[in-house]
């Protein structure tokens, strides 16, 4: 065993996984993000702002970044510190994408980081990636106040920057990480439990990309016991990358 595989069964024994076989997926290359501009937008007031930002006006994910970063386009830039674009590969396979920055990830301007983010570092390399070989993303880029829900209005204007990452990564799978994510991901009515997001193959809007629904790690840092099942439905997110490939 590898010193590799070795930090592999680690990562699950962490997720209380005891059982893995080794199965490389991807041989990407790491190419994080290096992103830094002043380039911004600001608010526009026009209720129908998703017509107002085409994803399709940005060339390039540092633009994207560059844009978000400098966003002033719904009232969660006042509060933010950071806004979190999304690091990981501009050629990713695979794309996790949460509902919003907590705490940490507004102090850091990166997402996923602290103990949720840990926890979703050990499932990808439960699955023999590497964070550099993936895309994380939030739907919403900038904390909502005391992690409050986003509201309709912050998701519509936001949701312009995470449909031209997607467009432009055009990852094989994407993980909804919990159930805003899957919700705002699928638009799916808000009441939608988690219970019908999961175990299926949805597809994430017309593009014909699978979309697996998962817990998201802060969950299952409180409920370790649906360790298990996340783990089944990042299986089910690996079939259909394989699927893709056959
Ligand atoms: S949440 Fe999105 S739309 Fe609102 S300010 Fe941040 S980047 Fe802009």
């Amino acid at each position: 065993m590898t010193i590799l595989d070795q930090r592999r069964s680690q990562m699950l024994g962490q997720m209380g996984i005891t059982i893995w076989k080794s199965r490389p997926f991807s041989d990407h290359d790491s190419n994080g993000e290096e992103l830094s501009s002043e380039d911004g937008v600001e608010v526009d007031e026009d209720p129908n702002v998703t017509n107002v930002l085409e994803p399709e006006r940005f060339t390039s994910l540092e633009e994207v970044a560059s844009a978000v970063r400098g966003c002033q386009r719904c009232p969660l830039s006042r509060e933010r510190k950071y806004a979190v674009p999304g690091t990981g590969s501009p050629s990713a396979d695979w794309m996790f994408i949460g509902e919003a920055p907590g705490r940490d990830e507004d102090l850091q301007g990166m997402p996923f980081v602290g103990r949720s983010g840990q926890l979703l570092t050990s499932m990808i390399v439960a699955l023999g990636l590497t964070r550099d070989q993936v895309f994380i993303a939030n739907a919403i880029k900038c904390r909502p106040p005391n992690n409050r829900d986003p509201v309709e209005d912050e998701v519509n204007r936001c949701k312009p920057y995470l449909k031209a990452q997607i467009s432009m990564i055009q990852p094989r799978v994407i993980v909804a990480l919990g159930r805003i994510s899957a919700r705002l991901l699928l638009d799916a009515h808000e009441k939608t439990p988690m219970s019908e997001l999961r175990g299926d193959v949805h597809t994430y809007e017309k593009t014909g990309i699978p979309l697996i629904v998962t817990y998201h790690p802060a969950y299952l840092l409180r409920s370790p016991d649906q360790k298990r099942i996340a783990w089944q439905d990042l299986l089910l997110a690996r079939s259909q990358l394989r699927r893709g490939s056959a």
